[in-house]
């Protein structure tokens, strides 16, 4: 049996901010604007797990009101629904993402979101695919004001 989930996110970006993306910090003059770390990439695969699961959404399991969440580690979110998933009995088959960013290039850097996410999620590198677009210069992404990610999972019963 299967269960499919998708999730997205969206972070404004400033001067003076780290720009986290899958665990892994990316040099950039722009960072994101959050009450966690601001890991764009990690909350919309943790949403796209809970949405599978139809466990609700990240803000309900870990709110941006709650003081313990302030800088968190995003994947302290990612491995408590990695854990919620596995209690349900079920593990990830795959998962494929996008990220939305207008510079700086994250080519470099994919493959170590891959492996810190591939650990997180406890599979394989090669059943975790991120994919890196531009905005083209235009709408909020292409004018350098926010990073967006989307990510859909496939989970399958144990
Ligand atoms: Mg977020």
């Amino acid at each position: 049996m299967f269960r499919i989930g998708f999730g997205n996110d969206i972070h404004r970006l400033e001067e003076g901010r780290k720009l986290i993306l899958g665990g892994v910090e990316i040099p950039s003059n722009l960072g994101a604007v959050g009450h966690s770390d601001a890991d764009a990439l990690t909350h919309a695969i943790t949403d796209a797990i809970l949405g599978a699961l139809a466990l609700g959404d990240i803000g309900a399991h870990f709110s941006d009101k709650d003081e313990r969440w302030k800088n968190a580690d995003s994947f302290v979110f990612l491995r408590e629904a990695v854990r919620m998933m596995k209690e349900k009995g079920f593990s990830v088959g795959n998962v494929d993402t996008v990220i939305n960013l207008e510079q700086p290039k994250l080519r470099p850097h994919i493959e170590a979101m891959r492996e810190k996410l591939a650990v997180a999620l406890e599979v394989g590198i090669d059943s975790v695919s991120i994919k890196a677009k531009t905005g083209e210069k235009v709408d909020a992404v292409g004018n350098l004001q926010a990073i967006k990610t989307e990510a859909v999972v496939l989970l399958q019963r144990i």
